[in-house]
């Protein structure tokens, strides 16, 4: 398959899907802008997880940098039994419908933590005390923040043995999630004028005939691009996405899915080539010129 740079010059490197602590990223988003400079990345969006907890501090530090940055969110959606990711890009923090989505999606996520506590006491832990900690961090409670407190707690080797043990599909504390459908999370996205991107559609373990059902649902409910160019992926996978997007008539977009320095198959910052044919997600950010430093979101000016 022929890769060309399609995307505007002006943005050579670019990220549209990293992590900070405000979710299960390693780095406070100020350190992430830091990276973000090191690594020459001329155009970054920070998509914690179900939160925009982190992206005033990321906007700030980019700006001091010059670093152009989008205000993002990963969105947790499931379609047909399966969790599907969706990232939002452009969003507009004031979004009254996007805030609402995010406020359920996390009441959704501290009933889960509740309930694996419940079950971690049942097993003879101290599940309150889990479940205050967990809750207690600053952004998205995930399970890796239950995985890290078992951890600490001696009741596992690390965070795979933690999933292995008791948090993974079928374990002693085990709670089947209840996301919204993907209809629900791209309509959020929407009302807030986002761009509603797929992400990482290998990583779904769908058939063919799945992935492509699910391309066209998403679509039709509004979707805008999919992840097609991400460190490490395979090339029959980048072609697979690479002509969903063609045929779907989505814009493919850059990204890493960054968490933690010293994870060497998701490396901060994307050389921006894109498969032939297939649009820049880029174009449709409707970006300001390259070294404004802007922040870009569809935000009013604080009053
Ligand atoms: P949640 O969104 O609450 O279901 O938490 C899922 C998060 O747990 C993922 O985003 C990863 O950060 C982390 N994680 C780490 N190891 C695993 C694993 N073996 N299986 C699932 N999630 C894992
Ligand atoms: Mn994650
Ligand atoms: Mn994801
Ligand atoms: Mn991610």
């Amino acid at each position: 398959m022929a890769f060309v740079d399609t995307l505007q010059p002006a943005f050579e490197r670019i990220d549209l899907h990293t992590h900070s602590v405000y979710s299960d990223g390693r780095l406070h988003p100020a350190e992430l802008a830091a990276l973000a400079a090191e690594r020459q990345v001329q155009l970054l969006a920070l998509t914690d997880h179900d939160t925009l907890a982190g992206c005033d501090e990321a906007a700030h530090a980019c700006a001091e940098r010059r670093i152009e940055f989008i205000f993002g969110s990963e969105l947790t959606a499931l379609w047909r039994g399966r969790e599907i990711h969706i990232v939002g890009l452009k969003l507009d923090p004031g979004s009254e419908p996007l805030q609402s989505h995010l406020q359920s999606v996390r009441q959704l996520r501290i009933e889960r933590v509740r309930a694996i506590g419940a079950r971690l006491t049942r097993a003879g832990l101290e599940g309150d005390a889990i479940i205050s900690e967990v809750l207690g961090n600053p952004g998205t409670p995930t399970r890796l923040h239950l995985a890290m407190q078992l951890v600490a707690r001696g009741q596992a080797r690390d965070v795979d043995d933690a999933f292995g043990r008791w948090l993974g599909t079928g374990q002693r504390a085990a709670v089947p999630p209840k996301w919204p459908p993907i209809e629900t999370a791209v309509t959020a996205i929407r009302a807030a004028g986002g761009l509603p991107v797929l992400a990482h559609p290998q990583r779904y373990k769908l058939s063919g005939g799945g992935l492509t059902e699910l391309c066209r649902q998403f679509r039709d409910a509004g979707g805008e691009g999919i992840e097609v160019s991400l460190p490490g992926m395979k090339l029959k996978d980048a072609a697979r996405a690479a002509s969903l997007a063609r045929r779907y008539g989505l814009a493919g977009s850059c990204a890493s899915d960054f968490h933690a320095p010293g994870v060497p198959w998701r490396p901060l910052g994307r050389f921006a080539k894109l498969p032939e044919g297939v649009v820049p997600i880029t174009e449709r950010l409707g970006l300001t010129s390259p070294g404004n430093a802007a922040t870009t979101s569809n935000a009013r000016p604080a009053t």
